[in-house]
């Protein structure tokens, strides 16, 4: 079967799908998903799982069970958290490559020039909250194995697809529980694709650390005309705070990487204070002070080694006053993740990459953290990249959308790969 015949017929199947590949994206987008708190999971599960279904797909709902939602998803309101997960034997048991999406988006927020919950199509391109970030990267993986068969090919390993809640708070309650729950595990997935937007021409190896901490100075309070008979922790969080931009900001602006880290401005460690609350009462002195930090690491940094950072300034600070005292809470921590380039899977995206799109897909690093960590990291699975469609500067923005040329790219780069590691017949024709 040469490859010139496979790609032609992969293209037209993908047009022939073309209008139902857009009407599918638009019911997605329609679906308000904001989290937080984490609104219409079990909708939107349903959504994709009823079209996984009719694909062939054999459907399963995973919910996180309600006593374990406080861990899992603290600020989620006691919503449910549901993923949906669809398999689609082969002829053959293994390999098995798994594509995953995250349902969830960030709130729409104001400004807005076209609602963000209707999905409008106009000009090429489906607008609404999520239609980058990335219901987009969902769409595209649910109709990757369809417009396989549509082409007339059978693949011989099996392909599953899963789309689940909660990336945009952590992932806990969404890859993180299909992880913890051995839906994705290594020694039964070879292979696993993320979907999220990050250029339908990029292959993603890897994601920055994330150290999101709560920082408290703590005091004593008192009248605010006698300020001295009290212990003022907001005064103390502005030392500490001194020292944080003053020192630590410079070091860690020196500390960069080669790595294709995207935007490049984003290739060091960075650190922003981001929220600061102390005080209830003009005429009264603070006892405690909190400032938020949201510090991004590069690979080799560790979360340990960012709090110890912190935590010795913290230390030198009360070895000159012993009335500053502290604490230091993990809000949210990721390790950096980076996987080997020289793989089978990275392999079959670059050159699928390069069959349909025309260059070799260039490598890249997202500038935050993702659900690649819990597939890597927590399920020990080193074939995991994140390809899809979006352009990852649409992220969250007002107005987002995506190209609709962008997700039938990506369609059939994935259709391309998924061919090239599960394997085929020509079914068309009756060969293998
Ligand atoms: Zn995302």
């Amino acid at each position: 079967m040469n490859q010139k015949d496979v790609k032609a017929r992969l293209e037209q199947a993908v047009a022939a799908l073309t209008d139902e590949i857009v009407k599918f994206g638009r019911d997605i987008v329609r679906i308000e998903t904001e989290n937080p708190p984490g609104n219409n999971y079990r909708a939107c599960a349903e959504l994709v799982g009823d079209k996984l279904r009719a694909f062939g797909y054999q459907v399963e709902y995973v919910a996180v069970p309600p006593g374990r939602l406080p861990e899992l998803a603290p600020h989620g309101q006691g919503l449910e958290r549901v993923s949906v997960v669809g398999r689609l034997p082969g002829k053959e048991a293994r390999p098995v490559l798994h594509f995953t999406g995250h349902m969830d988006v960030v709130p729409a927020g104001d400004g807005w020039t076209v609602p963000p919950y209707e999905g409008i199509v106009k000009d090429g391109k489906l607008y609404g909250r999520g239609a980058c970030d990335q219901k987009s990267g969902i769409v595209a993986q649910v109709f990757v194995a369809e417009a396989i068969r549509r082409a007339g090919f059978r693949l011989l390993g099996t392909v599953e697809s899963s789309a689940t809640p909660d990336e945009e708070t952590g992932g806990y309650a969404g890859v993180g529980y299909l992880v913890e729950k051995g839906y994705i595990a290594a020694d039964k997935t070879d292979y696993v694709v993320i979907t999220e937007c990050l250029d339908a021409d990029r292959v993603c190896i890897g994601h920055r650390g994330a150290a999101w901490m709560s920082i408290a100075t703590k005091g004593k309070k008192s009248h605010g005309s006698m300020p001295d008979l009290g212990i003022n922790a907001l005064d103390k969080m502005i030392k500490l705070l001194h020292l944080v931009n003053e020192e630590l900001k410079p070091r860690l602006r020196q500390r960069t990487t080669d790595l294709p880290v995207a935007p490049a401005a984003c290739r060091k460690s960075t650190l922003a204070v981001t929220v600061i609350n102390a005080g209830t009462k003009v005429n009264t002195v603070p006892d405690r002070c909190t400032a938020e930090i949201d510090r991004r690491l590069i690979p080799g940094e560790t979360v340990e080694g960012a709090i110890e950072e912190i935590r010795e300034l913290c230390r030198r600070l009360q070895a000159e006053d012993p009335d500053f005292q502290y604490e230091i809470n993990r809000i949210m921590y990721a390790d950096p993740t980076l996987v080997p380039t020289d793989t089978p899977l990275v392999k079959a995206f670059l050159a699928s990459g390069e069959a349909v799109v025309g260059h070799v897909p260039e490598f890249v690093i997202s500038p935050g953290t993702d659900d690649q960590r819990f597939v890597v990291q927590h399920a020990g699975i080193e074939q995991c990249i994140v390809y899809g469609p979006g352009a990852l500067n649409l992220a969250h923005q007002t107005d987002e959308y995506v190209a609709i040329a962008d997700i039938l790219t990506a369609v059939k780069v994935m259709a391309h790969a998924a061919m090239e590691l599960l394997g085929y017949e020509d079914v068309k024709r009756g060969d293998a």
